[in-house]
C-alpha cells in the first residue's frame, strides 16, 4: 500500500521550519479531527486537523532549533501532551504523547499537500461547536477510545 520511496513534506507559515514524512510516515494511521479545549484553545479556533503518523520517516530537516515546546498538562490521560511550535511565527506543527513513543501527530495545516486531507475520524466530539456540523462518513468519538499503544506497531 504505501511507497517504501513516497515523501511528502512541510513547513510552518514563516518556512523557517520544514519537515518531511517518508516510507512509513507518508501514508497515516489516521486523520483526525479535533475539537477538544485544548486543540481550541491553542489553534485560537473550532478544531484541529491532525495526522497522526509513524515517527520511522519522520525528519524536522530545517529549523529544528527554532522549534518550542509547551507541555500541555490537560490532556484526558494526565500525561503531557509535548506541543511544537515555531518560535518565529507561530505555527503549531507537531504533539508527542508519552503513552506512544511510536508515533507523532503532525497539524495538518502544516503538510504542502493539504488540500487533499481528508479526516477519518472526528475525536472529543463532546466539545464539538454549536456552528460545526457532523462530518459525513467519518467515524465520530465521543472522546478518544482508541488505544494509543496499539497504533504504529
Ligand atoms: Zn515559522
Ligand atoms: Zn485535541
Amino acid at each position: 500500500m504505501s511507497e517504501p520511496t513516497e515523501s511528502r513534506t512541510g513547513a510552518c507559515l514563516c518556512g523557517k521550519i520544514k519537515y518531511q514524512l517518508q516510507g512509513k510516515a507518508a501514508k497515516p494511521l489516521h486523520n483526525t479531527v479535533c475539537h477538544c479545549l485544548s486543540c481550541q484553545r491553542i489553534t485560537g479556533s473550532a478544531l484541529l486537523a491532525a495526522s497522526i503518523v509513524s515517527k520511522e520517516g519522520f525528519s524536522i530537516t530545517q529549523g529544528e532549533d527554532a522549534l518550542k515546546s509547551h507541555a500541555d498538562t490537560k490532556s484526558d490521560s494526565g500525561q503531557p501532551l509535548t506541543r511544537k511550535f515555531c518560535s518565529e511565527c507561530g505555527s503549531r506543527l507537531f504533539a508527542f504523547t508519552p503513552l506512544n513513543e511510536n508515533i507523532v501527530m503532525i497539524a495538518a495545516g502544516t503538510l504542502d499537500d493539504f488540500e487533499d486531507w481528508r479526516p477519518s475520524k472526528e475525536q472529543y466530539c463532546v466539545h464539538r461547536l454549536g456552528f460545526v456540523d457532523k462530518m459525513k462518513g467519518v467515524e465520530s468519538q465521543d472522546r478518544h477510545v482508541t488505544n494509543m499503544r496499539s497504533e504504529a506497531e
